[in-house]
């Protein structure tokens, strides 16, 4: 997560986006795709560094601003930041077959959830029940645990001493243009696009 961290008094830079913007198509449009990573997190990086100018948190890092701001524009900001970068570095279009995740994922998946397609459920479940804007993260307690937490808004798992593995980003902005109202339809259409290597990456084993 090297994009966490940042030079003394040097602003928070754009990422790459490390596929071409149409490359989840159909799951992802290429339209959502440059507005929700060109637009959305440029408006969000964008306010984060104008909340941070000449401030205290200006030297700090993505994980310490989200942990030690107080509520406010700036968390919200510095959360839609972090969520975003996790967001979009957490899909590949190179998915082949039946998509899954890996051995050791699979494991912690199988002693907290039973088996993959219940925690599937039950983030589709929490997807469908978040009312508005916000995030469901499959998340890593600090026991080790993995645990599913609803996020409003901005808020990010940090916040509740959790590590955020995946996301799933609820605000309209994410699916309207290709799924409308549709949330539940594009929720599990996510599923055959989850980099689950990158994901079982950001794991604290
Ligand atoms: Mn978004």
């Amino acid at each position: 997560m090297s994009n966490l961290i940042k030079e003394t008094h040097t602003k928070f830079q754009m990422p790459a986006l490390i596929y071409p913007a149409g490359a989840l198509a159909p799951v992802i449009s290429q339209s959502t795709m440059e507005i929700h990573f060109g637009k959305h997190l440029q408006t969000y990086v964008d306010n984060l560094n104008k909340n941070v100018a000449d401030t205290e948190y200006q030297d700090m890092s993505l994980r310490e601003i989200i942990t030690q701001a107080p509520p406010g524009p700036m968390l919200s900001n510095a959360g839609q930041v972090l969520n975003h970068l996790l967001y979009f570095e957490q899909f590949t279009p190179h998915v082949q077959g039946n998509n899954r995740p890996g051995h050791n994922l699979r494991e912690f998946i199988h002693f907290d959830f039973g088996n993959f397609d219940t925690l599937k459920r039950k983030m589709e479940d929490a997807a469908a029940s978040l009312f508005g804007s916000g995030w469901v993260w499959l998340a890593q307690e600090e026991s080790g645990k993995l645990n599913i937490i609803s996020c409003p808004n901005g808020d990010s798992p940090l916040r509740h001493r959790m590590t955020p593995l995946y996301g799933i980003d609820l605000w309209e902005h994410a699916y309207y243009l290709d799924y409308q109202n549709r949330r539940a339809e594009h929720v599990k259409k996510l599923w055959d696009i989850v980099d689950w290597e990158m994901v079982e990456s950001r794991l604290d084993i």
